[in-house]
């Protein structure tokens, strides 16, 4: 079974998520917890969480078919330890509100060194981080995206994040998102089916399938290994559409949530639709 669907506006509240998912004929969903650009959120009141639940049991999606997005603000791997411990304390508060909702994963960016600290002692934060989080909370999966390599972020290659879950100690909470924009801005291709298979034949080898708990479906407006991480509708980037045709019809990917973050929700159906009918397609 594939799951696809796409990164859900939140505005007026939380459970208008579901219906908005449920409008694109989506079979999972991502949305930021809180507002993803300011610090401090008001608590999750109960009636929102309980008709956000009821909304998820109307329609079906089960917690495995829901991956929230944590807030763009958050670094784990942050060099200065005031700033990381309010990283951390925002970090917990969405796991705690994902915990409130039925939920099973929270979706983040690893972090970045901000040229302060070296790469290594960036990860090792990371995994602090994790830690404890998943020592003061229950249940959640927290799941690393990798990234563009943008700036002085981390986690733009497999090697950095198996290197994140090598220093975490419960590995039955800790899992990867891989979002195929980021992975072709960071040098890993995935224009021909050879390259597809290279690529995930890497991330088996050095990470591990079991890991994999969300895939972000994005074409790339920037070219091959550019380091920069920008956006665009399947088709229309850098990468084209042979890759996500790959990605549909490869049972590893079964189960897997699979989530666009393309620029034009405009055509987001259309989008889900074209990635379904790619599963019987010649
Ligand atoms: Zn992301
Ligand atoms: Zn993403």
């Amino acid at each position: 079974m594939n799951y696809i669907g796409a990164h859900i506006s939140s505005a007026g509240g939380l459970e208008k998520t579901v219906l908005r998912a449920v409008q694109i004929k989506a079979t999972a969903f991502s949305f930021f917890t809180r507002n993803q650009r300011q610090w401090i959120s008001p608590p999750l009141i109960q009636e929102k969480i309980d008709c956000f639940k009821d909304l998820c049991i109307k329609y079906t999606f089960k917690p495995q078919q829901i991956l929230p997005h944590s807030s763009y603000l958050i670094n784990l791997g942050h060099p200065i330890d005031d700033l990381l411990r309010k990283s951390r304390d925002a970090f917990i508060n969405e796991i705690i509100r994902c915990s409130q909702l039925g939920l099973m994963f929270l979706n983040f960016h690893p972090g970045s060194h901000l040229n302060k600290i070296t790469e290594n002692s960036c990860l090792l934060r990371i995994s602090d981080s994790i830690n404890i989080a998943l020592d003061k909370t229950k249940n959640i999966v927290a799941v690393i995206e990798n990234t563009a390599g943008q700036g002085t972020n981390v986690g733009y290659c497999f090697e950095h994040l198996s290197e994140i879950i090598k220093n975490v100690d419960d590995k039955s909470r800790v899992g990867v998102c891989i979002d195929t924009c980021h992975l072709f801005a960071s040098g890993y291709d995935l224009r021909t089916e050879q390259d597809c298979e290279n690529t995930f034949k890497k991330f088996k080898n050095l990470i591990g399938l079991k890991y994999l708990r969300g895939i972000h479906l994005n074409d790339s407006k920037r070219k091959f290994n550019s380091r920069i991480d920008r956006h665009e509708s399947l088709g229309l980037g850098e990468i084209g559409k042979l890759a996500f045709r790959w990605i549909i019809r490869n049972k590893d990917f079964y189960n897997v949530p699979m989530i666009l973050e393309t620029v034009n929700p405009n055509i987001w159906a259309e989008e889900i639709c074209w990635l379904r009918s790619q599963k019987n397609y010649n």
